[in-house]
């Protein structure tokens, strides 16, 4: 390739930054909103949300600021209001702890319509919003079916997942993802001690023969992670090669920093050759000091986080695990292109905290 990214030396088929470095720049110029910035930016999403049609909203730059608006935590109940009243459902993100009336509005949209596509729609918008009165309309419709009900793929307890919680048959909440979260930062250099990105485990995938990897570690005894409700350490291990063709991986873990791999399909080729595995174990990541909001992670590839929401290349994904059969909660995100050039995909990783379990997949467009 022709040219360099002039910050970070990648190579680039045209003059200028890379997509990394555009996307920190970004951030942190939006991290550096001021109380003043914010305000600005609402009135924006709000008066492009008043002159947009349906789906419209979805590709316009106001729809870039309001994500923007997310990763800062910034959930604004006027704005939930006004696309309700416009009847604009994409992204789902918009209802986000919408207010009481913008929820019966949804509720009661919801309960008229006789359309599939309108119905998976706002049963992702109430998902979203969340909140006892969501839930119980969501159980409603699980209990007691509409007829456009049968053309969709999955039941409303799973279009609760998207809000990062669910229901059992009994109308039971269940809570899939953690109220905290912290983002992965390159630092000077790296340090296997705490909470850290890859190692090596020092032994071979039985399938293609790609050394094993723990790649998450995470320290449970940082009180920042003290929300995670484990008093040790969390060790995910997986193939690096065979997760990215499989179904994905699960381990057993204990807390003193052990963990055995389950058996899992592989896959025979290995195309993770040691030069890849040594740049990924290279990675220079350590967990941020302060905790982020919970979309901070949500809505670019450019950041790896622990807790929160995650950004699903495809839907939202939440295994049961392979002890209890429970439902498992969502635990982080790996970018593969954070710590391997060019390489496509995310890792999400998530875990039973009662049987110490991990299960990890990929995604990829
Ligand atoms: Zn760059
Ligand atoms: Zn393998
Ligand atoms: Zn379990």
């Amino acid at each position: 390739m022709r040219y360099k990214c002039i910050e970070c030396g990648t190579p680039l088929g045209f003059e200028g930054l890379c997509w990394a470095c555009r996307a920190k720049h970004h951030r942190e110029e939006v991290n550096n909103w001021t109380t003043q910035d914010i305000e600005e930016k609402k009135k924006l999403v709000i008066a492009k949300l008043k002159v947009s049609q349906e789906d419209e909203f979805y590709s316009t730059d106001e729809r870039e600021i309001f994500d923007d608006l997310m990763t800062r935590g910034i959930y604004c109940k006027e704005i939930a209001k006004v696309a309700c009243e416009r009847e604009i459902y994409y992204p789902s993100e918009l209802y986000y702890k919408a207010g009481e009336e913008t929820i019966n509005k949804l509720i009661e949209k919801l309960m008229a319509t006789e359309s599939k596509d309108e119905g998976s729609t706002l049963l992702r918008c109430l998902a979203m919003a969340g909140g006892k009165k969501a839930q119980d309309t969501l159980y409603e419709l699980k209990i007691n079916p509409k007829p456009w009900r049968k053309n969709l793929y999955v039941d409303s307890d799973i279009y609760a997942e998207e809000g990062g919680w669910t229901f059992d048959s009994k109308n039971q909440y269940i809570k899939l993802n953690y109220d905290k979260c912290f983002s992965l930062e390159p630092c000077k250099e790296k340090n296997e001690n705490g909470t850290f990105i890859a190692r090596k485990r020092g032994e071979k995938c039985s399938h293609c023969g790609c050394e094993l990897m723990d790649i998450l570690v995470i320290n449970g005894k940082d009180e920042r992670f003290a929300f995670l409700g484990l008093d040790g350490i969390i060790t995910a291990s997986c193939c690096p090669n065979c997760i990215t063709l499989s179904e994905g991986i699960s381990n057993r873990f204990t807390l003193d920093g052990e963990s055995m791999i389950l058996e899992y399909e592989g896959i025979e080729e290995n195309y993770c050759e040691d030069e890849i595995i040594n740049r990924m174990v290279e990675n220079r990541f350590i967990v941020s000091e302060k905790k982020r909001p919970l979309f901070y992670g949500a809505f670019n590839e450019d950041v790896n986080t622990i807790g929160g929401f995650a950004s699903w290349v495809q839907d939202w994904e939440y295994r049961n695990c392979p002890e209890c059969g429970k439902k498992m909660k969502y635990l982080a995100q790996i970018h593969w292109d954070t710590i391997q050039d060019c390489a496509e995909g995310t890792l999400f990783i998530e875990i039973c905290p009662e049987c110490k379990i991990i299960t990890m997949f990929h995604q990829q467009t």
